[in-house]
C-alpha cells in the first residue's frame, strides 16, 4: 500500500516496488492517496501503473498539506483497511508523517529504505537502508508488529509501467478530522530553492562543488553552469555550503538532501563519508579532484587528477557542444 507523500515520480517508483512485493506475496496492492477533490479518472490512472485498488480520502482539512491531518487520516483509514505493508515515499512529507502513524498504531518503521525484498522463510519484508553514514546497510524486519511500515529512498525503485486495460477498483473512504486537534502548527515555512530551477531529490543529473571551489563566483560559473548545461541540479558539500559559496538547500549528504542521480559529478570534494552517505547510491559517479588519494576516488567510476579550473571549462564547452547537437 504505498503513499508518495507529495512527489509524482516517488508515486511511480512505489507502485514499481509494491507490485514486485505484491506478486511475491500473492496479495493485492492498494494505494491510498489523500486529498481534497481527487477524482475516480486519477484512481484509474494508478490502476493502469499496477494498483489493484485505489482508496482516495477526499476532506477540505487535506486540501493543504498539515502533518496533523494528514497523519490522522493515513492512521484512520490503516486502521480500517488493516493491510500487512505499508510504504510511502522519503518525501519531506514520508518523513514527517510516516513516524507519526507508526508511533500511533504502535508498529516498527524503516525510514528512508534503498531496497526491500520478502524473506523466503517468513513471508516478511526485509527492509534494508544505510546505517553508520551510508557505510553500512541493514536488513531489518518488524516480525511482532502489524503494518510492516517503511520509507523509501527516492530514485532506488524502477518505476512501475503504464498497462492499458488494467482491471481494479476506486472506493472513496470517508474520515473524521478534527480541526480542534492540533498537535504542531507551522511556526515559519523558509524554502531554500535549489539554484537553477531543477529540484536535486529529482535530478538525473547533479554538478556538486565542495570547498575547493573557493568562490561563490566560481560556484556559480562551474557548478551552476555546468548543471544549466546538462539540464540537471547544483549541489555541493556542506563545507562548501557553510563558506557561503553554495546556498544551504543545495548540501548533499548525512544532514543535507540524499539524491540518487543517473550522473553525480563531484567537484573538488573530497569525499567525506557525510558527503557520500547523500550520493553513494548514484548510479555513476564522476569525481575531480586535484588530490589522487582523495576519499571521494573509492566511490567513483570515473576520476580525473586535476585543478578543477583547468578541466571544467573545456567540460562544460563539450557538454554545451554535445546538448546542442542533439548527442
Ligand atoms: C554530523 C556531521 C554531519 C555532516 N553532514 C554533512 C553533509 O550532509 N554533507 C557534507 O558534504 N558534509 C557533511 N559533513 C561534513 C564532512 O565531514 C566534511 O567536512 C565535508 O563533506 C567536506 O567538504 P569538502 O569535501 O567540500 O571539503 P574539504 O574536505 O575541504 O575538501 C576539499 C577538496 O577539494 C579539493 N580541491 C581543492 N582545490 C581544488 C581544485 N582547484 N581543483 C580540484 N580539487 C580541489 C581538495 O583536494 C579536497 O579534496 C558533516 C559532518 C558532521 C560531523
Amino acid at each position: 500500500m504505498p503513499a508518495n507523500g507529495g512527489r509524482p515520480g516517488m508515486t511511480l517508483e512505489l507502485l514499481g516496488v509494491g507490485r514486485r512485493l505484491a506478486n511475491e506475496l500473492g496479495e493485492s496492492l492498494s494505494v491510498l492517496v489523500l486529498g481534497d477533490s481527487l477524482t475516480e479518472a486519477e484512481g484509474r490512472d494508478l490502476i493502469a501503473h499496477g494498483a489493484d485498488k485505489v482508496y482516495i480520502i477526499n476532506d477540505p482539512m487535506l486540501s493543504t498539506y498539515h502533518p496533523d491531518t494528514f497523519a490522522a487520516a493515513t492512521e484512520q483509514a490503516l486502521r480500517r483497511l488493516q493491510p500487512n505493508i505499508f510504504l510511502m515515499g522519503r518525501s519531506e512529507i514520508g518523513q514527517d508523517v510516516a513516524p507519526m502513524v507508526g508511533f500511533r498504531l504502535k508498529t516498527g518503521l524503516a525510514m528512508d529504505c534503498l531496497d526491500l525484498q520478502v524473506d523466503p522463510a517468513t513471508k516478511k519484508l526485509i527492509m534494508i537502508r544505510p546505517v553508520y553514514g551510508g557505510n553500512a546497510r541493514a536488513h531489518f524486519m518488524c516480525t511482532d508488529f502489524s503494518p510492516q511500515m517503511a520509507t523509501v529512498r527516492p530514485k532506488t525503485q524502477d518505476p512501475a509501467p503504464r498497462q492499458e486495460g488494467r482491471q481494479g477498483s476506486v472506493e472513496f473512504i470517508d474520515v473524521a478530522l478534527d480541526p480542534s486537534v492540533k498537535r504542531s502548527d507551522w511556526v515559519a515555512y523558509e524554502r531554500w530553492e535549489s539554484t537553477g530551477g531543477v529540484s536535486l531529490a529529482s535530478a538525473e543529473i547533479v554538478v556538486s562543488g565542495g570547498r575547493g571551489i573557493g568562490s561563490t563566483d566560481a560556484y556559480q560559473q562551474t557548478i551552476e553552469g555546468a548543471a544549466g548545461v546538462l539540464g540537471g541540479a547544483a549541489g555541493a558539500s556542506k563545507a562548501c555550503c557553510d563558506a557561503g559559496y553554495a546556498p544551504p538547500g543545495n548540501q548533499v549528504g548525512l544532514t543535507g538532501q540524499r539524491v540518487s542521480p543517473k550522473l553525480y559529478v563531484a567537484v573538488a570534494i573530497s569525499g567525506a563519508s557525510q558527503h557520500i552517505a547523500g550520493m553513494g547510491t548514484s548510479k555513476a559517479i564522476v569525481a575531480i579532484n586535484k588530490d589522487p588519494d582523495a576519499n571521494i576516488f573509492k566511490v567513483a567510476r570515473y576520476g580525473v587528477v586535476a585543478d578543477y579550473k583547468q578541466v571544467m571549462p573545456s567540460f562544460i564547452r563539450k557538454c554545451q557542444e554535445l546538448v546542442g547537437s542533439g548527442e
